[in-house]
């Protein structure tokens, strides 16, 4: 049992990774004459999707990159969206699009996501792209999981050969990041098992994890008695509480049992949006190559 923790700072990381991104962008502006660009497309008024859209605009813009927002209303037909992501498809200045999740219930949001034109789709959600991450030939991992991979790697927290245990099985967070810690590469090669609401002793399962990973959207579930000595944990989950933020995990009685341990904020949120810019970058050089 350790100490103190070592507080894995996702804000801090996501700023050097930007920083990498942006020389990247102006090195492709000079070489290619092309400046990647993102169209976010946000249908509605969720509060919560309007901050993450305006979070993720910011960024682009402090990395040298366009981007551009369609912001529609709460009741926009269906048809009418898909023939925004239809123009967008066809734009040759937009290299990524960002479909802000979730839509309205009246909107078929697989027909929406599947209808992103495959080398667009930067968050990597459409069948293709999440074929592809199966099959083992990746073209965009989907930004949240990447974000956590990257978190572990450089700050050399070995995940070869390691038990991840995720808790989650969506299909932006767990589903994908239990295919990219299985695979048989770099900064992966993991033993993963992925635990939902119906898993039984899941209480049993985390603790014989050395690497947990927390994205149910429960706030503080994760307990000091459910993780082992040692085990680095790695929090997903944003739950408003009282109005202030805070993950899936009792932070407070996980760190000091934990040997590494991100915190909410500024652990896995700002990591994501460095990963979309990642991924905006890579669509740009596709599309120009
Ligand atoms: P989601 O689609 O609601 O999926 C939640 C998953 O957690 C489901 O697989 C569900 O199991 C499982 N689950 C729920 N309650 C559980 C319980 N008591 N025990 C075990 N498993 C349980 O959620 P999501 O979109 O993946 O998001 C998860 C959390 O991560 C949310 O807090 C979200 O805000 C956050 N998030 C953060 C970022 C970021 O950038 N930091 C990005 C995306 C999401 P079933 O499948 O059996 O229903």
């Amino acid at each position: 049992m350790s100490d103190m923790a070592m507080i894995l700072d996702g804000k801090a990381l996501a700023q050097t990774i930007q920083t990498e991104i942006a020389a990247q962008v102006e090195q492709l502006a000079v070489e290619r004459g092309v400046r990647p660009g993102l169209a976010a497309v946000l249908v509605g008024d969720n509060p919560a999707s309007q901050v993450y859209v305006r979070n993720k605009r910011k960024a682009c813009t402090q990395v040298g990159m366009e981007s551009w927002l369609h912001s529609l209303p709460a009741d926009l037909p269906q048809a009418e969206l898909i023939a925004l992501v239809d123009a967008l498809n066809l734009d040759p200045k937009v290299h990524g699009i960002l479909v802000q999740l979730p839509l309205p219930p009246h909107i078929d949001e697989p027909a929406i996501i599947h209808h992103v034109a495959p080398l667009k789709d930067v968050d990597g959600f459409g069948p293709e792209n999440l074929g592809l991450l199966t099959a083992g030939h990746p073209r965009y991992f989907p930004c949240t999981p990447l974000g956590v991979q990257q978190l572990l790697v450089r700050n050399q927290i070995p995940v070869e050969g390691r038990h991840v245990v995720i808790v989650g099985r969506s299909n932006i967070v767990g589903k994908p990041l239990a295919l990219m810690l299985m695979q048989k590469a770099a900064g992966a090669n993991a033993t993963v098992t992925v635990c939902h609401s119906r898993s039984d002793n899941l209480a049993g399962l985390t603790r014989q994890a050395d690497i947990v990973v927390m994205a149910i959207g429960q706030a503080r579930f994760l307990r000091g008695d459910m993780v082992k000595p040692g085990a680095v944990v790695i929090d997903v989950g944003m739950n408003r509480v009282d109005g202030k933020l805070c993950g899936d995990v009792a932070f407070e009685e996980v760190e000091p049992i934990a040997s590494a341990i991100t915190p909410v904020p500024g652990g896995v949120g700002p990591m994501t949006i460095a990963m979309l810019l990642n991924n905006t970058l890579g669509a740009c050089r596709l599309a120009s190559c």
